[in-house]
């Protein structure tokens, strides 16, 4: 852990981190509960008052400082997320480069926190607002982007003038561990971004219920999610929550098809489909369904399945053994409701790995009364449906609980300005399988979440806007 500057490396508890590829241990790290969780804010708290009149140009420095060191020592930061949640290593340095991105956008964006001049309806009155960083800010991270998820809200935070202390998902605190190390050769100063490791019933109450906490970012499970904003309520936290999804990715007539099957690929298969924007449903118009369905499985049989840590491999192991029964009890229940696995449908067995592989998927025949039409399936497996009409494809893509990222393949861009207007999903992406940028905001709607990362629209969640009201007669 990281505690107002100092490693903490011994501690009576610790975690034992587990390769998911292979089932070895890798290592042990401390782990702290709810008193160092309370040393740790008050060790924020401190920090604040001195992090929060630095300049945004003097912050923006450190930032840029962060990004410029992730970058040069990316191999190592990808290996330790490789080992500890099993992504291809290629993947993981692109994390890291996306991760810096962020960091080093929030270091430039830290000089533009503007304020707005209001002209008065009064004479003699002057009316303005000052725009403040909102305090100690507690962030919770998920297991499955574990160093960009930390950068996407700790540099927004660090940017805007907040403290910070980061709780990684207990199953990835590596990565976490090398991220800091980049803080602290930065020079960062004492208790201005903060590392508790540890369970998550110990941290968790004693970030939500402490008032010094004004701020709480979460990413994660929306079950997760829903509990975390209840508990905050009871102190009134400022919170953003980037929740589940269950992504649509709709293939119209005119759609290029080699295009729109490449993007379902990237889409599905990348992180073995353990991403929050993953495609959840392909919906593709029945006129090309034959052809895109033989081009697509074509290309799914091809993907490299094992250890991310040898070369070539597209696809690694899911993040533990929950992950893998949940992904075999989608693909069962689909077949039983007549779906047809056209590639996959088995788990991954291969010589020297003992981890938690699953094939990569694909089932025709797909229908709504799947489990697999609703429910997240955080894993290799792509139902396709498909449709004739497109008002009642954009009603079936609509999700009734869940709304982060929809995707759509389309020469026609009126169809295209239809869809952006019509799907209720915070992330469109037109012909655009990676629809994610430092400088634009992410989010969803519904049960999705609440608030944005990226961009100056991040930022906002981490500034109180203060009005002022001058009468100088
Ligand atoms: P996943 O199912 O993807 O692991 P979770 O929502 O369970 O997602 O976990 C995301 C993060 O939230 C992790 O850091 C986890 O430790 C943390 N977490 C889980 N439950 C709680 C809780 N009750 N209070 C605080 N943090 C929690």
């Amino acid at each position: 852990m990281y505690i107002n500057g100092r490693w903490i490396e011994s501690t009576e508890h610790t975690i034992e981190i587990i390769n998911p590829a292979t089932g070895e241990h890798v290592q042990e790290v401390a782990a702290g509960g709810q008193k160092e969780t309370k040393e740790t804010i008050d060790a924020a708290k401190q920090a604040f008052k001195m992090w929060k009149n630095k300049t945004g140009k003097e912050r923006g420095q450190y930032l840029k400082e962060i990004a410029r060191l992730m970058v040069e020592k990316k191999d190592v930061l990808a290996e330790a997320i490789t080992k500890e949640m099993g992504k291809p290593f290629e993947d993981a340095k692109r994390e890291i480069l996306v991760a810096a991105d962020y960091t080093e956008w929030y270091g430039e964006e830290a000089k533009r926190v503007y304020g707005d001049v209001i002209p008065a309806s009064v004479p003699d009155k002057h009316l303005m607002v000052v725009r403040q960083p909102v305090g100690v800010t507690a962030a919770i991270t998920p297991w499955n982007f574990p160093v960009s998820m930390i950068t996407r809200k700790i540099a927004p935070a660090l940017a805007a003038g907040c403290t910070v202390i980061i709780k990684p998902a207990p199953s990835t605190p590596l990565s976490a561990i090398e991220v800091f190390k980049c803080f602290h050769e930065a020079g960062l100063p004492e208790g201005v971004a903060n590392l508790i490791i540890g369970p998550a019933e110990e941290i968790g109450p004693e970030l939500t219920s402490n008032k010094d906490v004004r701020k709480l970012t979460f990413t994660g499970s929306t079950n997760v999610g829903k509990h975390l904003m209840r508990e905050s309520a009871t102190n009134v936290k400022k919170v953003s929550m980037e929740l589940g999804g269950h992504a649509p990715f709709l293939v119209f007539e005119d759609a290029d098809i080699d295009e729109a099957v490449k993007g379902a690929l990237l889409t599905k298969f990348k992180n073995a489909g353990q991403t929050c924007i993953s495609t959840n449903r392909v919906y593709v118009a029945e006129s090309i369904a034959e052809v895109f369905q033989r081009k697509l499985t074509e290309k799914v049989a091809e993907l490299k399945v094992g250890n991310g840590m040898e070369a070539g491999v597209d696809v690694g192991p899911l993040v533990n053994e929950q992950a893998l029964e949940k992904v075999q009890d989608h693909v069962a229940d689909a077949i039983k409701h007549g779906g047809e696995v056209l590639v996959g449908g088995n788990t991954f067995e291969k010589e020297g790995l003992s981890g938690n592989f699953y094939q990569p998927t694909v089932i025709a025949n797909a229908n709504e009364s799947m489990k697999i039409a609703t429910e997240e399936t955080f894993g290799p497996v792509l139902p396709v449906f498909t449709f004739t009409n497109e008002d009642d494809v954009i009603e079936r893509a609509n999700h009734d609980r869940y709304g982060l990222a929809a995707y759509c393949y389309t020469k026609d861009m009126s169809r295209g300005y239809h869809l952006m207007n019509e799907l209720e999903y915070g992330i469109i992406g037109i012909n655009d399988p990676g629809p994610v940028a430092a400088q634009a905001p992410f989010g969803g709607v519904k049960e999705s979440g609440v608030g944005r990362e990226g961009g100056k629209h991040g930022m906002d969640e981490f500034v109180e806007e203060k009005f002022v009201s001058m009468n100088v007669k």
